[in-house]
């Protein structure tokens, strides 16, 4: 028989319902269980077993200069919380790649393993309290007479005794000394006799610090109270349901009354937003009624935050009753879940682009649910497609909200035709007359604006009118675009930067013009236009910070600001009381996405930013500036057609055969070696097509066809839904064992993305 050496846990730290999701999510999603556990672990149980890296989040990186290939891990790292050594090899394709994590060690831009194991042990604190024989107060005071002769002993007994007096529980050893004024030696004397006990607690690093809710009782209007009462009725027959209330209206208090109903029934509730809309402003509103039964699970924390979320979920304990997160919180072991809340079920967010598992957190979501035969609800004020399909065809329940809470109208929305103004010469810079005019206005009655700019930066290509060259990034089929701040050329795919150049490099004459704008650009013109007014900016630039994003939203909502400018990140569930006018600096470059959801996108995030105006008595306005005022789009939203647009977009679908009329696969295919690529990509798709015989579209460059360093090619499968996806994935997996026996296409990744968005 051989000795036991060392009990890892007492307890499993995964439990069975994990595992059957993470298979059935490695198996609809093409992918391995290993890949599954990679995301679904928190990284701090992950440590034990590899080498890994992980970033440094304490760091701003812009401030180093990194080199090509210091670059290219660093976004990797963006992108996946931690890398194997293995994987920096095959990013880099290079064999030794130990000098160059050394050198990102030493300008501190990752943590190795060991940093982060020291950082991720449990946080202990000693506690004291005084001998159990000595609580009788007759003992003490015999104590207090042996100990005449040791004064500062005597002293540390007698603070002890008072600092316990009221509790009678052991208190922080620190305060102890703090108190006494007797040093570590003195009260170590008195451990080592047995007068004094010393214990080390645990403490968690995620504490609740608020003020625990007057537990405020809502009152649901007539509208809320019928939703509810028919998301109940369905809950009856275990229906996830989808709430369907137009912004304002008043979800997240329906979403409440559902959780309470679920605590009362001594379940554990998950409550889902994207990333963005996880702010403070809705936790604090979740918290002021649950308390400390509230736990948050979020990206932003650090390791051992997420790990201690982790436990109190594993332990079941009141702190994890309720846990609000990102996507990634579907992989927390519930053992007793009664409710999937899925807030803006719309947002593309929720699918996972890279790496695997390519999950879809609100599909992942219902599965979940099944598993624990717990509640599902879906919200939005801009459903999906193919969540309002779901309605349709009997899946899901559906309750609608049709008014905003309190009277409070919808926004008057209006379009600014672009073309007319520039030819009427009524343009300032990136603004309409119109658009200036309102703005000016809003102003003048102390109310505040937020404008919406697609993209992020100050200009998205910088091109030489010599030689019509544009100035491209080394390692991406995208052209750099332009920052102001830091005079600088930056890649949005890979992160390569350069400084701008004064002359073009590749014919040298200084007829650089920058092209398009950003927000960067809007926030200076701002400066021109309104020098009175304070701007500020909100978008992937500004909010890289732990708490960057919450800074900017509390400045903004405490009117320390009169304008916000920012990309879809000011679109999401914020709620700020004083905002009457919203501006969309130009539609069209949402409208023309090449996309197949590209239509209903732009919908939804029309619809949702217009939401943020007038959200109190005031009727809000909202002006969105296109060359394409008659876009049936943008007249949809102007009328706050949903029914219209799903109507039409949905006979679209069905005319050229897209989700959810079929189910479809996109496979990527990636190659450093564009030939090699182009030939395995023709193989593979011939393959589909003499094995599947649906259709399949492609091989195809997609927009941007190659991204750090990589050739890329996309195939699209497209099957009917009458057909089973577990046999045509089967198929596609015998085709790629074929594949991967042919030794040439040895290097050719392979990404399948099922149900691509
Ligand atoms: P939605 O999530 O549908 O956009 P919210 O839940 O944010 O809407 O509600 C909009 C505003 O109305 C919030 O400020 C919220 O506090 C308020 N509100 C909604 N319902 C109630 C209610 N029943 N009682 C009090 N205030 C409410
Ligand atoms: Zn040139
Ligand atoms: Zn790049």
């Amino acid at each position: 028989p051989k000795e036991i050496y060392q009990i890892l846990d007492e307890k499993p730290s995964v439990n069975e319902y994990q595992l059957k999701h993470w298979i059935w999510i490695a198996q609809y999603y093409m992918c391995t269980l290993g890949e599954v556990m990679r995301s679904a672990l928190p990284t701090a149980l992950l440590l034990e077993s590899e080498t890994l890296i992980l970033l440094n989040k304490n760091i701003e990186v812009d401030e180093l200069a990194l080199n090509d290939n210091e670059f290219l891990v660093y976004e990797a790292l963006q992108h996946q919380t931690a890398l194997k050594i293995g994987e920096i090899s095959g990013i880099l394709d290079k064999k030794n790649v130990l000098p160059l994590i050394n050198g990102l060690v030493q300008k501190k831009v990752v943590l190795q393993k060991e940093e982060i194991y020291e950082q991720y042990k449990p946080k202990l604190v000693k506690y004291i309290k005084l001998g159990k024989e000595f609580e009788d107060e007759a003992k003490l005071e015999e104590l207090l007479v042996n100990l005449s002769r040791a004064p500062k002993q005597s002293q540390v007994v007698l603070s002890l005794f008072q600092l316990q007096a009221t509790t009678k529980k052991p208190i922080p050893t620190s305060e102890l000394e703090n108190e006494s004024g007797c040093s570590r030696a003195v009260i170590k004397a008195l451990t080592d006799k047995s007068i004094l006990e010393e214990y080390l607690i645990r403490k968690d690093r995620v504490e609740f610090n608020g003020i625990i809710g007057e537990s405020r009782k809502i009152i649901l209007n007539a509208y809320q109270e019928e939703a509810l009462s028919k998301i109940n009725a369905n809950f009856k027959e275990k229906r996830p349901t989808l709430l369907h209330g137009v912004t304002s209206s008043g979800k997240t208090e329906v979403y409440i009354k559902l959780l309470e109903q679920c605590l009362l029934n001594g379940k554990q509730a998950l409550y889902l937003l994207p990333e963005i809309a996880l702010t403070s402003q809705l936790i604090n509103r979740l918290q002021s009624y649950f308390g400390h039964k509230v736990s948050v699970y979020h990206s932003k924390y650090s390791i051992h935050e997420r790990l201690e979320v982790w436990n109190n979920v594993l332990e079941s304990n009141e702190k994890s009753q309720i846990i609000i997160g990102a996507r990634s919180a579907i992989f927390l072991p519930f053992s007793n879940l009664g409710l999937i809340v899925v807030d803006e079920e719309h947002e593309n967010s929720f699918k996972q682009f890279d790496p695997n598992p390519r999950y879809h957190a609100r599909d992942a979501s219902l599965v979940l649910a099944s598993y624990h035969s717990a509640n599902c609800i879906l919200g939005s004020a801009t459903p999906s497609i193919e969540s309002m399909e779901n309605v349709k065809n009997g899946k899901y329940g559906y309750a609608n909200i049709q008014y905003r809470y309190g009277d409070v109208l919808m926004p008057e929305i209006q379009l600014v035709d672009i073309k007319e103004a520039t030819r009427k010469k009524r343009m300032k810079g990136h603004f309409s007359e119109t658009l200036f005019n309102e703005m000016a206005e809003t102003l003048e009655k102390e109310e505040q604006i937020i404008l919406f700019q697609n993209r992020r930066g100050f200009a998205p290509v910088v091109e030489c009118t010599t030689c019509g060259n544009v100035t491209q990034c080394p390692n991406c089929d995208v052209s750099l675009t332009y920052h102001q701040g830091r005079n600088q050329l930056r890649c949005h795919y890979c992160g390569y930067h350069m400084a701008l150049q004064q002359a073009c490099l590749s014919c040298g004459s200084n007829t650089l013009d920058k092209k398009g704008f950003g927000t960067e650009q809007i926030q200076e013109e701002l400066k021109q236009l309104f020098p009175q007014a304070n701007v500020g900016r909100m978008d992937l630039d500004t909010t890289r910070g732990k708490y960057a994003y919450e800074k900017i939203i509390t400045a903004f909502e405490q009117q320390e600001m009169d304008i916000l400018v920012g990309t879809q990140m000011v679109t999401k569930g914020l709620d700020f009381r004083n905002v009457s006018l919203v501006g969309i600096m130009n539609a069209d470059s949402l409208l023309n996405f090449p996309d197949y959801r590209a239509h209903e996108r732009s919908f939804q995030l029309l619809t949702q930013v217009a939401g943020r105006a007038g959200r109190t008595k005031k009727r809000g306005k909202v002006l969105i500036q296109t060359y394409n005022p008659y876009h049936q789009i943008l007249q949809q939203v102007t009328t706050n057609d949903y029914d219209k647009m799903f109507a039409e977009q949905y006979y679209e679908r069905e005319q050229f055969k897209y989700p959810p009329i079929v189910r479809i696969i996109k496979l990527t295919l990636k190659d450093k070696d564009y030939n090699k690529l182009n030939e395995a990509a023709q193989w593979f798709a011939s393959s589909l097509r003499n094995v599947l015989g649906y259709q399949i579209l492609g091989p195809e460059y997609p927009p941007v066809s190659r991204i750090r360093r990589e050739y890329l090619k996309n195939i699209l499968i497209k099957f009917p839904k009458t057909q089973s996806p577990v046999q045509t994935k089967n198929s596609i997996k015998r085709i790629e064992k074929s594949f991967n026996a042919i030794s040439k296409y040895k290097s050719v990744r392979l990404v399948y993305n099922v149900d691509h968005i």
